[in-house]
C-alpha cells in the first residue's frame, strides 16, 4: 500500500473549477454576459465585466467568483474540501462575473499577492513580542479588514497598529 503520495491539491481544484464551469449556474451566469447574439465572426458574443470590452467568443472569456474561491486572507491549503465546494459551487448568481482572459489574469495575479501577504502578516504575527499569546496573535489577523489590500508598505504599518491596538485594548 501506497501510505505517502503527494496530494495534487491544485489539480484537484482545477478539475472542480472544470466542472462547475460546466454546471447551471455557470452556463445561466455566462447567458447573462452576452453581449450579441450574432456578431461578425458568428455566434454569440460575450462582453468582460472589467475591461467592458463586448465582442468576445466564448473561448476568450472566463467566469469569475468576484468573491473568490479562496477567501484573500487565506489559502487553500487552510481550507477543508467541504469549504472550497461549497464555496465554488453554491455561490449566489451575483457573485458570479464574466472576465475576458486578460482581466482574470489580472484579478487572479492580483489575488495571489494579497494572499501571498497575508501568509506573510500570519507569520510577523505569530513572532509577536511575547507578551502576546499565540490566541491573542490570532484575534489580531482577524482584525485585519477582509478587504484591506496589503501592499508590502503597508505590512509593517499595519502590524505596528495591530500592536498598538493591542497594547491599547490591555490598558482598559
Ligand atoms: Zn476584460
Amino acid at each position: 500500500m501506497i501510505s505517502m503520495i503527494e496530494f495534487p491539491r491544485n489539480r484537484i481544484i482545477g478539475a472542480l473549477r472544470k466542472e462547475f464551469s460546466m454546471s447551471p449556474i455557470s452556463k445561466y451566469a455566462m447567458e447573462l454576459a452576452v453581449s450579441e447574439m450574432t456578431g461578425e465572426r458568428g455566434g454569440k458574443r460575450y462582453r468582460c465585466v472589467d475591461c467592458g470590452l463586448g465582442n468576445f467568443v466564448r473561448k476568450e472569456v472566463q467566469l469569475d467568483h468576484r468573491d473568490p474561491v479562496v477567501p484573500l486572507g487565506t489559502s487553500a491549503e487552510e481550507m477543508s474540501w467541504d469549504e472550497i465546494i461549497d464555496r465554488m459551487f453554491k455561490c449566489p448568481v451575483d457573485n458570479l462575473q464574466c472576465l475576458c482572459k486578460e482581466c482574470h489574469t489580472k484579478k487572479t495575479n492580483e489575488e495571489r499577492k494579497d494572499r501571498n501577504m497575508a501568509k506573510k502578516v500570519k507569520e510577523v504575527m505569530k513572532n509577536l513580542p511575547s507578551f502576546i499569546t499565540a490566541d491573542q496573535a490570532e484575534d489580531l489577523v482577524k482584525m485585519i479588514p477582509e478587504d484591506l489590500k496589503i501592499s508590502g508598505e503597508n505590512l509593517g504599518i499595519l502590524v505596528k497598529t495591530a500592536i498598538r491596538w493591542y497594547i491599547s485594548l490591555e490598558k482598559k
